[in-house]
């Protein structure tokens, strides 16, 4: 963990460039990915360039040609695409190696940032530690590697787009036929490998009522009214869910309520009012069966509708046997000294395709803890460490 302070926002970027010259390679790419925005819409109307992962893409597909590896670009939709390559060298074993594109939005952060700033051995930026360190060790693993001829499996090279808002790259490449007989899914674990963790259904809810002037309410039906009661259900239930058995791993299932919008106007009767649902299910639990549980817990409100989900993923599960679990554990301690195998609450790409029968493990560089935060950063010397482990894990 950094104690200090967060270099502040306008701070002079100079300490990059005056270093780069004695940076490790890694590091440099890794500075060039922070440095191009590639910020996930989330489903809001927010366009342009930097709300798109084009630029990365093409940027780590001329990284990577430029060191004799061939990717292609996938468009998932238009203007947003995975950047998708196979090394086949004619072994038994494929491994996927994956790391998403996309980052959170950069609304008042702290830090600058697209300009990529290193102190005290941090590297601040949006995307710094979730998940563009990933992306930059998988690449440079895979070029040290291949530079020394000796690549132990058949490597899939897979950065999708959209893992933060509906994970709809990995669901791309999975409903392509994604095939492997292990994964690496990159995200800030501190190096520690996470065998498990909870998936997660989203999706709106709305209530309908009738428009009426607000001096006569009486005439018109409350949409937020309605939601008001739906709302007071899904909290009660909410506390239930999390007092419920626990899986030996992950827990209870959790569900919260996480945004919600109605209303035109304060003199208005308002006609709608929708909220968001964020159910973090565990391994097992169906969608059909997660939205039936809920909808029965609504049988008592009134002129209120399901949407359905936008974004429903798995769940994974892994046994901390598994001969690749353990074979990565055995480079994790030989490179850094010690390993920890552990489980999380958080979802990511793994649970689509652990889905599709691809058995996965998450680990990476940076910690989980400054994802997603105002002065995003990681630790350079992790990130080191991971392009040593995986190139231990790749080779024969
Ligand atoms: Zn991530």
């Amino acid at each position: 963990m950094h104690d200090g302070e967060p270099p502040i926002r306008r701070r002079a970027p100079a300490t990059l460039s005056e270093n780069l010259m004695v940076m490790e390679p890694v590091v440099h790419l890794l500075s060039d990915l922070v440095a191009i925005p590639s910020m996930n819409p989330m489903g809001r109307s927010r366009s342009g360039k930097e709300y798109s992962e084009q630029t990365i893409a093409e940027y780590v597909q001329h990284y990577l040609k430029k060191n004799s590896i061939d990717v292609q670009l996938q468009d998932i939709e238009p203007g947003r695409p995975n950047v998708v390559g196979v090394l086949d060298v004619g072994a038994s074993k494929t491994i996927l190696l994956e790391a998403h594109l996309d980052t959170v939005h950069a609304d008042n952060m702290v830090v600058e940032p697209f300009t990529p700033t290193i102190r005290d051995g941090m590297l601040y930026g949006r995307g710094a530690c979730d998940t563009k360190s990933s992306v930059a060790s998988i690449i440079q693993a895979t070029i040290n590697t291949l530079g020394r001829g000796r690549l132990g499996a058949n490597l899939i090279l897979l950065f999708p787009a959209d893992e933060e808002y509906r994970f709809g790259g990995a669901q791309y490449a999975a409903r392509q036929g994604l095939k492997a007989d292990f994964g690496i899914i990159g995200e800030p674990t501190s190096l520690s490998i996470i065998r498990a963790h909870k998936g997660v259904t989203r999706w709106r809810i709305y209530t309908k009522g009738e428009l009426a002037h607000s001096a006569y309410p009486e005439r018109g039906k409350n949409a937020i009214y309605l939601m008001a009661e739906v709302i007071q259900k899904l909290e009660q239930f909410a506390r239930e869910l999390a007092e419920r058995s626990p899986h030996p791993l992950l827990g209870s299932p959790r569900m919260s309520v996480g945004v919600i919008e109605g209303g035109q106007a304060v003199n208005i009767v308002p006609d709608r009012c929708w909220i968001e649902i964020d159910r973090r299910t565990l391994p097992g639990e169906s969608e059909n069966a997660i939205l039936q549980e809920t909808k029965t817990i609504l049988r008592n409100c009134s002129d209120w509708e399901f949407e359905p989900p936008y974004l429903s993923v798995g769940g994974m599960e892994l046994s901390e046997e598994e001969p690749a679990v353990q074979k990565l554990s055995q480079c994790v301690r030989e490179c850094v000294g010690a390993s920890s195998i552990e489980v999380a609450p958080y979802g990511t790409d793994a649970g689509v395709y652990a889905a599709i029968g691809i058995p996965c493990v998450v680990f990476g560089p940076g910690n989980i803890a400054q994802a997603h935060t105002d002065s995003e950063y990681v630790e350079l010397s992790q990130i080191e460490q991971a392009v040593q482990i995986i190139e231990r894990f790749i080779s024969s």
